[in-house]
C-alpha cells in the first residue's frame, strides 16, 4: 500500500463528522498556519511542495497563488471548483462525501494564504446529495470556531458558501464557473484577463480544484519539502484516481506517482485486473478528454520504458505516443469494446455540452458526431475518416476555451491508434450493424498481458 495522505482516515467510523475528524488530528494545519505562519509562508510551503493542480491542467498551485493581484481595498476570492463533470472522474465527489472536513480545512488554510474573507464551493448540480454534507460540515466548523470572525483570536475571518450549478460540463472551466457563480449563463470568458487579475465580480480570484485544496492540509502538516519527497520528478505527493470501465475493482484510489500503469491496472491493491478474464485493449488515463492509448503504449513509454502513473510519464511521446494525467479519471476498455462506438459516445457528449460561442466547437462537434454515427452504423465512406481527422485538427487550438480541444483529442487519438478499426467499420457495414466487430481486426493494438 502506497502512502495515504488524503484517504488515510477514510475508513475511520464517523470521520465525516466534526468530532471524529478533530479527534483524528483534523484542523491541525489551520492552527499551525494561523498561529505560527504568515500568509506568504503558507504560500511558500505550497510552492516547495511542488503541488500541481489536480483538476486537469496540472499547473503548479503555489505559482498560481503567487499570480493573485492584491490591490488595496479590493476583496479577493478563493473558489473551489467542485464541478467535477469530466466523464469517468469521480474522486472529488468521494472526498466531499466522506471527508468534507478535509476540504473545509484546506479551504481555510488556502484562504488565509491568499487573504480571502469569502470562499465559494461551486458544485455540480448532479451531485445532489453532497451540498447538504458540505453545509453540515461548514456549520460544524463554524460552531467550533474555525470559521466566522476572529478565528483562533488571530483577527482572520472567513465565511464559506456552497453554490450549486445547474449541471453544465462547461462550468468546470474556471471562467464559465465564475460567470455561473455571478448568476449568469456559464459561458467561458476570453482570456486575458485571467481570474487572478479579474475574476469573480471583477475581483482577483483563485480557482482551485477540490483535491488540490485538500492536499494543502498534508502539505502544511508535514511541510512542503517532505511532501515533495513523495512521488517523482515534477509529480510530487499523492494523486487520487477514479478507476472505472472493464476492471474488477472500480473505485477511488490514492497512489504515489511512482507506480506503473501495469501495476495500477493489474494489482489487487488497485483495479484488480481486467474483468471476466478479458485482455486489455486500451485505456483513457485522465478523464474522457485526454487521448486514448492502446495497450502496448500504456505499458511502455515512447522510449520503451515502463509507463508510470504520473504527469511526465503519461505524456511521454507527446500525443503521437502519449496521453495526459488530466483529471485522474482512469477508464479501461477490454478487448470486446468498440473504439468507434466509444468515440461516438464522447463526441455526442461534447457536442451536447458545447456552449456555442465559437464556430469550430459549435459546428465541428456536431459534424464529428454525425460522421462517427454514420461510420458506427455502417453508412460511412473511407473518405469520412480523413474528413474526421481534418475537422478535429481545425477545432484544436482554435476555440475560446479548452472544450474544443477536449472534443478534438479523443477523435484524433482514436483515429491515430485504431484507424484499422474505423476502416473495418467502413468496409464491413453489415457486421457493424450486427455488432460483430471481429477481434482479428484489432490484433495489432492488443498485447497479451499477464497479471
Ligand atoms: Fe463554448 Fe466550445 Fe467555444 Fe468553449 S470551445 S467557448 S464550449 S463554443
Amino acid at each position: 500500500m502506497g502512502r495515504q495522505l488524503l484517504l488515510e482516515k477514510i475508513k475511520v467510523e464517523g470521520i465525516r463528522g466534526y468530532e471524529t475528524y478533530r479527534r483524528e488530528g483534523g484542523y491541525r494545519s489551520v492552527e499551525k498556519a494561523l498561529k505560527t505562519m504568515t500568509p506568504d509562508q503558507v504560500t511558500d510551503e505550497v510552492k516547495k511542495s511542488g503541488l500541481r493542480g489536480r483538476g486537469g491542467a496540472g499547473f503548479p498551485t503555489g505559482m498560481k497563488w503567487s499570480f493573485l493581484a492584491k490591490p488595496e481595498g479590493v476583496p479577493r476570492y478563493l473558489v473551489c471548483n467542485a464541478d467535477e463533470s469530466e466523464p469517468g472522474t469521480f474522486k472529488d465527489r468521494y472526498l466531499m462525501e466522506f471527508l468534507p472536513h478535509l476540504l473545509i480545512e484546506g479551504l481555510i488554510v488556502s484562504s488565509y494564504a491568499l487573504g480571502c474573507k469569502r470562499t465559494y464551493i461551486y458544485i455540480r448540480g448532479e451531485y445532489a446529495w453532497i451540498p447538504e454534507i458540505l453545509e453540515t460540515a461548514i456549520a460544524e466548523a463554524k460552531a467550533a470556531g474555525w470559521l466566522g470572525q476572529n478565528i483562533l483570536g488571530t483577527g482572520f475571518e472567513l465565511e464559506i458558501y456552497v453554490q450549486v450549478g445547474a449541471g453544465a460540463y462547461i462550468c468546470g472551466e474556471e471562467t464559465a464557473l465564475l460567470e455561473s457563480l455571478e448568476g449568469k449563463r456559464g459561458n467561458p470568458r476570453i482570456k486575458p484577463p485571467f481570474p487572478a487579475i479579474k475574476g469573480l465580480w471583477d475581483c482577483p480570484t483563485v480557482v482551485n480544484n477540490v483535491e488540490t485544496l485538500a492536499a494543502v492540509v498534508p502539505i502544511l502538516n508535514f511541510g512542503g519539502e517532505e511532501y515533495a519527497k513523495i512521488g517523482i520528478g515534477k509529480s510530487t505527493g499523492t494523486k487520487l484516481l477514479s478507476a472505472c470501465g472493464n476492471i474488477n475493482k472500480p473505485g477511488v484510489y490514492e497512489i504515489d506517482m511512482t507506480i506503473s500503469v501495469e501495476e495500477f491496472i493489474f494489482s489487487d491493491e488497485y483495479c484488480g485486473g481486467i474483468a471476466n478474464g478479458k485482455r486489455l485493449k486500451a485505456c483513457i488515463p485522465g478523464g474522457s478528454s485526454v487521448p486514448i492509448l492502446p495497450a502496448n503504449l500504456l505499458l511502455k513509454t515512447a522510449k520503451g520504458e515502463t509507463r508510470l502513473m504520473n504527469y511526465e510519464s503519461l505524456s511521454d511521446g507527446g500525443f503521437a505516443k502519449g496521453s495526459m494525467m488530466g483529471s485522474g479519471g482512469f477508464i479501461v476498455l477490454d478487448e470486446d469494446q468498440c473504439v468507434v462506438r466509444h468515440t461516438l459516445t464522447l463526441a455526442r457528449f461534447y457536442r451536447h455540452e458545447s456552449c456555442g460561442q465559437c464556430s469550430p466547437c459549435r459546428e465541428g462537434t456536431g459534424w464529428m458526431e454525425k460522421i462517427l454515427r454514420n461510420i458506427e452504423n455502417g453508412k460511412g465512406k473511407s473518405s469520412d475518416i480523413d474528413l474526421l481527422w481534418d475537422i478535429q485538427r481545425k477545432i484544436e487550438g482554435n476555440t475560446i476555451c479548452p472544450l474544443g480541444d477536449a472534443a478534438a483529442w479523443p477523435v484524433a487519438a482514436a483515429i491515430r491508434h485504431f484507424r484499422d478499426e474505423f476502416e473495418w467499420h467502413v468496409n464491413n457495414p453489415v457486421e457493424c450493424l450486427t455488432r460483430n466487430y471481429g477481434l482479428a481486426h484489432y490484433a495489432d493494438p492488443l498485447t497479451p498481458v499477464t497479471a
